[in-house]
């Protein structure tokens, strides 16, 4: 039996369209046919009965051909006026290409502080549950005229798997100029095979992804990997196929060339999603193999178990946690700040009463607030 799940069967998906898809690099101008053939299928998939919900680039690449600027590279502040023309574009081309087929289309521009911060992230993910209810389409894409560098998502991989997460879908498509993963830089070496399905991300994954950094869009495999990360840790199944042939999500559909990344049945629950997708995190902590073994049973960190703190963080704040080898075991939301986690560390719970003259509970991260990712087979390191 295939261990490709099948289209049709996915209840809510994600479908993201990068610049170097949706725009004609010499004309500057949208791809109107493939853009009409994706719209079909992703008709198709809505009228039989999936959510689907759209995060699309281009709205910088659109707006510079509209006001005619020079090519060459921009200024962060020129990036942002052209993507304020380009959005305005953006958005009227997808409603229309989706009203073809009856669909409603529904604007939504995030920005990474929205989705970092619990309270905008439940809202942003209270709008999109309604748009879904309605049957209309939500097409986000970054606010990219008020983000600033420091609170920029900067690629729409990483945001497309926050999205995805956030909206609990059960299927993210990164539309790609490349159709998959491969083992080799596939530009370089006309040995290199794809990678069909990729159960875990491991380190081994990553290291492929890094030397494949073939393309030349923005975001590239590097990202598409930390991508896969967010939503195979978050409950979401994540694939990657070439958006260079028109209807690319039928071409899927009909056992075309992809790579899927698979998620783990187990589901997660929403507020560990919101922990799992943590783009930012503020610190890390480093723990002893004993404390490794708890975490993947389910236990939550002790104080004891750590062996490293780093980064200034306060409490609350979310940390990666990575094991003795460096590893990423996982990510929480730190119970201590970095002063008092430092005192801390490797001390048991009584000491930690005495020290920090608190009573009560004295878990580092409580289990409820830590999300351990799925466990690749070792690697020697
Ligand atoms: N938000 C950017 C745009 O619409 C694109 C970012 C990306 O493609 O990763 O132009």
């Amino acid at each position: 039996m295939s261990r490709r799940p099948r289209l049709e069967n996915f209840r809510r998906i994600v479908v993201k369209v990068g610049s170097s898809l949706l725009i004609d690099s010499d004309a500057g101008e949208v791809r109107a046919s493939w853009l009409q053939a994706l719209a079909a299928d992703i008709a198709k998939l809505h009228n039989g009965g999936s959510d689907l919900l759209i995060v699309s680039s281009g709205s910088i690449a659109l707006g510079r051909s509209r006001l005619k600027l020079p090519r060459g590279p921009l200024k962060l502040e020129e990036s942002q006026a052209a993507a304020a023309v380009g959005q305005i574009a953006l958005a009227r081309i997808w409603s229309e290409v989706l009203d073809d087929h009856g669909i409603g289309a529904g604007q939504i521009l995030v920005t990474l502080q929205d989705t970092e911060e619990r309270r905008r992230y439940l809202n942003a993910r209270s709008t999109i549950a309604k748009l879904l209810e309605w049957r209309a389409v939500p097409v986000i894409n970054e606010n990219d005229t008020v983000a600033t560098n420091e609170i920029r998502y900067g690629d729409n991989d990483r945001l497309a798997a926050r999205v995805a997460t956030m909206a609990s879908a059960d299927l993210l498509v990164l539309l790609s100029d490349i159709d998959g993963l491969y083992d080799a830089p596939p530009a370089q070496n006309p040995n290199a095979r794809l990678i069909p399905v990729v159960d875990t991300v491991t380190s081994e994954i990553e290291a492929v992804a890094g030397d494949a950094a073939s393309e030349l869009s923005r975001g590239g495999m590097r990202t598409k990997i930390e991508a896969a990360k967010i939503a195979t840790t978050g409950g979401t199944h994540m694939l990657i196929a070439s958006g260079k042939i028109e209807h690319p999500l039928q071409a899927i559909a009909d056992g075309g060339r992809c790579t899927w990344f698979l998620t783990p049945a187990n589901p997660v629950t929403a507020r560990k999603r919101w922990i799992a997708g943590s783009l930012e995190p503020k610190g890390t902590l480093t723990i002893d193999a004993g404390a490794v073994n708890a975490l993947r049973a389910g236990k939550s960190l002790l104080p004891a178990g750590v062996i490293r703190v780093d980064g200034q963080f306060a409490r609350g704040d979310a940390v990666v946690v990575r094991g003795p080898d460096t590893r990423e075991i996982g990510r929480g939301l730190v119970a201590y700040d970095a002063e008092d986690a430092e005192r801390i560390k490797g001390r048991s719970s009584p000491d930690v009463m005495s020290i920090l003259g608190i009573s009560g509970r004295s878990e580092m991260i409580h289990r409820d607030d830590l999300v351990v990712g799925p466990q690749g087979p070792e690697t020697a390191k």
